[in-house]
C-alpha cells in the first residue's frame, strides 16, 4: 500500500516499517554545492514546471544503494550493494555530490510547488532476489552465484539477477543499526506520497510502477487519478529500475523526461538510456542543460 507523506511523521513513520529512530541524519559531511534556481535551471516543459499536471517520481533514493550511507549497513554485517559509479571525470570517485545533487534538485522541484512522489525497495528478508536466500544453489550456467553478477533460473523459469541483501524492511527480529538502509535519504517532508515495491517475497520489481509478476504498486493509478500526464524522473539505478519504470510509464501514456546526472547506473547507463529512448521517452543530460523539451 502506498503512504501519504503528511503520515509518515512521527510515530505514523512505522507505516513503512521503519520506525522514527531509524531517521539517523548523517548528511552533515555532505559537500556543498551552489544552489539550484530558476536562473541556473534550463528546463522547460510546454508549460510552467507548477502546473499540476507535472510531477516528479524520484526512483529507489535509498540508503542502501549508495556507499555513503551502506557503510553502516556494511558493518552492521550485511553485504554491500551495488554502488552507483560516477560516470563523469570531474567527479570524485564517490557519490557525496550524487546525494546533494538529488536532495537539491528535489527541494527546488518541491518549491515549485510540483508533487513529489517516491518508489522505495521494500524486500522482505527472504526476498527471491537475494543471492543469501539461494546458498548451496548453482546459477545458470552451473557456477557458484555471486551477488551482483549471477544469475538463476528460478523452478518456474525466470531469470533472477542474485543482488545482495538490501533494502530489507524492518521487522522485529532485526537490529536497530541494520534498519535503517531501506530509507530514503531525500528528506520525507518533500514527498507528497512514496509507493514501496518488490514486497513479495517471491516477484522482484525493478519497474516502480508494478512487479514481475505483473501486481501494480498503485504509482500509475495514482498518476491517472491525479491527472498527471508528464514526470520528470530520477533516481538509482539508470539501466535497472529507473530505465523499467520509465518504459512502464511511457507506455502507459505518461510522457517521462529522465535528469541523467542525477541517476547512476548500476552496470550500464548506455544500455539504460537507449531502453529508454527507445519507447520514446525524452532523456536530458541535467537540470542546467541546453536542452529544451520539444512537446
Ligand atoms: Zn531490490
Amino acid at each position: 500500500m502506498p503512504v501519504q507523506a503528511e503520515k509518515l511523521g512521527g510515530p505514523n513513520i512505522q507505516k513503512l516499517g521503519i520506525k522514527a529512530e531509524y531517521y539517523i541524519d548523517s548528511a552533515e559531511k555532505l559537500p556543498e554545492l551552489p544552489p539550484l534556481n530558476d536562473a541556473n535551471i534550463n528546463l522547460t516543459i510546454r508549460q510552467p514546471l507548477n502546473q499540476k499536471d507535472v510531477a516528479v517520481v524520484l526512483i529507489d533514493l535509498q540508503k542502501d544503494f549508495t556507499t555513503y550511507y551502506a557503510n553502516q549497513a556494511v558493518r552492521g554485517g550485511r553485504l554491500g550493494v551495488p554502488v552507483p559509479v560516477p560516470e563523469t571525470i570531474n567527479e570524485p570517485k564517490s557519490d557525496e555530490v550524487y546525494i546533494q545533487k538529488t536532495i537539491q534538485a528535489t527541494k527546488y522541484f518541491h518549491e515549485k510547488g510540483l508533487k513529489i512522489i517516491g518508489t522505495l525497495d521494500s524486500h522482505p528478508q527472504d526476498h527471491i532476489s537475494f543471492a543469501s536466500n539461494h546458498i548451496g544453489q548453482k546459477d545458470e550456467h552451473g557456477n557458484d552465484i555471486i551477488p551482483n553478477v549471477s544469475r538463476i533460473i528460478l523452478p518456474d523459469g525466470r531469470p533472477q539477477i542474485m543482488w545482495p541483501d538490501h533494502c530489507v524492511r524492518p521487522d522485529s527480529s532485526m537490529k536497530p543499526e541494520n534498519a535503517g538502509g531501506i530509507q530514503t535519504y531525500i528528506p520525507w517532508q518533500y514527498f507528497t506520497i512514496l509507493f514501496p515495491k518488490g514486497t513479495q517475497q517471491n516477484f522482484d520489481s525493478y519497474s516502480g510502477a508494478q512487479d514481475k509478476g505483473g501486481t501494480s504498486t498503485g504509482l500509475i493509478e495514482y498518476l491517472n487519478t491525479n491527472l498527471i500526464n508528464h514526470v520528470i524522473v530520477y533516481g538509482l539505478a539508470t539501466d535497472v529500475c529507473v530505465a523499467d519504470t520509465v518504459v512502464d510509464l511511457q507506455q502507459k501514456g505518461i510522457e517521462v523526461t529522465v535528469v541523467l546526472d542525477l541517476c547512476r547506473a548500476a552496470f550500464s547507463t548506455k544500455k539504460g538510456v537507449r531502453n529508454m529512448e527507445s519507447v520514446g521517452a525524452t532523456v536530458l543530460d541535467s537540470l542546467e542543460s541546453d536542452n529544451t523539451i520539444q512537446m
